[in-house]
């Protein structure tokens, strides 16, 4: 009886698994720190850490920044942050004064300028950005193809290659030797949503027309060392590093203590080879592929597995099925460590618009793969995140936080380790041929893909 009880309480601890493009490739979680917790010279001693191990001077983030000027209000604000940042880590570099947002670069000092921009007066005129206007000009296309002038991006996560299913995990199995592999079912979405969505007139671009990864760098050789680089960047506000750097009582204590530190020493080993691929080079070829292509609308395409602890790559019974989808924010507080990270965060906060209709576009989406599909909205979605609505959460996800604005939205269509949708999934009825290969796919992913479809058609439309 003992037994049985443990075995259900393994089978019934599950956490949805899908969102490991966490923005951190390590997540701790830190209480914030309080200013009289920062000496004053930890700013210099921290550029002196990375100039010591040849981290780049980050850009400047004025030049970036300079369109956000007069787009959001303080009400604006008010509203959105307690979703972009809950643990209230930007105070330490963010500084709002008439009608102005300072930011610093000397994390809780706030002495070092980085960047201002205006805040907008509450009647002032706002100029929509092109992306909006483009979605509200296609609201007087004809009905044959509604989706005329419209860009839209995919992006189906992960990898399809059975080469890629052990190193990212993202792959289940039944007990008699079936698998399918998250990056196959979200490519047969995607490339199933790009016909339906260029027969209604929208121009469309797939980051990925094959099963392999998007990043073109060889992923055994590619040189580490600009990933640690910037890792390391990213790190200066975790406890490791600033205990590192507060312990040190001279120069030559800091510099020998970092080098002999285990956690620096891991951002520039072989280990860390794998993720550096999968979470930062195959990711930041999509951004880059997306940001080029310039869309007014992006959908990153997954589905998610709500795990066993037993064994994580299995069917589990105890599923409730569910969709969900992510909206930029949730920002830890130790991701502002960078002058990049913050970069993004502030483009997010300000951008009202495309923060806004990101948010619109998922709520049509997962309200149609709810109707459609009759499936619940998610209710939760792990600790890293906190619900701005029902079924959306905000999270801070690697690609959608890097995306230039636009609507963009993150989709978990389903789970597919809940044992009917696994099969479902599984019969493979169809074949479709891209680039000379035939891939097979089931009617359920046809009826996903159409379900996609008809939450972007109900969003433009309306
Ligand atoms: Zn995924």
């Amino acid at each position: 009886m003992m037994k049985l009880a443990m075995t259900l309480i393994l089978f019934l601890i599950v956490f949805s698994s899908c969102g490991k493009q966490k923005s951190t490739l390590l997540i701790e979680s830190v209480k914030p720190l309080t200013t009289t917790e920062i000496p004053q010279d930890t700013f210099a001693k921290t550029r002196e850490i990375l100039q010591h191990f040849n981290a780049q001077e980050e850009e400047e983030s004025q030049i970036s920044l300079k369109d956000l000027g007069n787009l959001q209000t303080n009400e604006g604000l008010i509203k959105v942050l307690p979703f972009m940042d809950p643990k209230s880590g930007s105070k330490f570099f963010l500084n709002i004064k008439n009608k102005k947002i300072f930011g610093y670069q000397d994390y809780g000092i706030l002495k070092e300028p980085d960047f201002q921009i205006s805040l907008r007066d509450n009647g002032q005129t706002l100029h929509a950005p092109v992306f909006y206007q483009h979605i509200q000009s296609a609201k007087l296309n004809s009905t044959t193809l509604p989706l005329l002038g419209l860009r839209i991006a995919l992006d189906p996560g992960h990898m399809g290659d059975k080469e890629w299913d052990r190193p990212t995990g993202k792959y289940i199995h039944d007990d008699s030797g079936n698998i399918l592999s998250e990056g196959y079912i979200n490519f047969i979405v995607a490339q199933l949503l790009k016909n339906n969505l260029e027969n209604l007139g929208a121009e469309v671009l797939v980051t990925r027309n094959n099963l392999h990864p998007v990043s073109k760098l060889p992923a055994r050789t590619f040189p580490l060392i600009k990933f640690a680089r910037t890792e390391l960047q990213e790190s200066t506000l975790k406890p490791w590093f600033l205990s590192l750097l507060n312990n040190a009582s001279s120069r030559e204590m800091l510099y020998d203590s970092f080098e002999k530190s285990a956690r620096l020493r891991s951002l520039f080993s072989e280990s860390r080879r794998s993720d550096y691929f999968i979470l930062r080079a195959d990711l930041d070829a999509r951004i880059d592929l997306i940001n080029r292509f310039n869309p007014d609308i992006t959908l990153i395409i997954h589905f998610d597995t709500a795990d066993r602890l037993d064994d994580p790559q299995s069917l589990n019974p105890y599923v409730i099925q569910a969709t969900k989808g992510f909206v930029v924010g949730s920002y830890g507080a130790n991701e502002f460590s960078s002058r990049n990270q913050r970069k993004f965060f502030i483009r997010h906060l300000l951008d009202s618009y495309s923060w806004q209709t990101s948010l619109d576009l998922s709520r049509y989406l997962i309200t149609e793969i709810k109707n459609k599909l009759g499936v619940k909205l998610a209710s939760s979605a792990g600790p890293e995140s906190i619900e701005v609505e029902p079924g959306i959460f905000s999270r801070n996800l690697y690609v959608p936080s890097r995306l230039s604005p636009s609507a963009v939205a993150y989709i978990e269509c389903l789970f597919y380790n809940e044992p009917k949708e696994f099969y479902r999934i599984l019969n493979l009825t169809d074949t479709m041929a891209i680039n000379g290969h035939t891939y097979p796919y089931s009617n359920r992913l046809k009826q996903v893909a159409n379900t996609l479809r008809d939450g972007i058609l109900n969003f433009v439309r309306k």
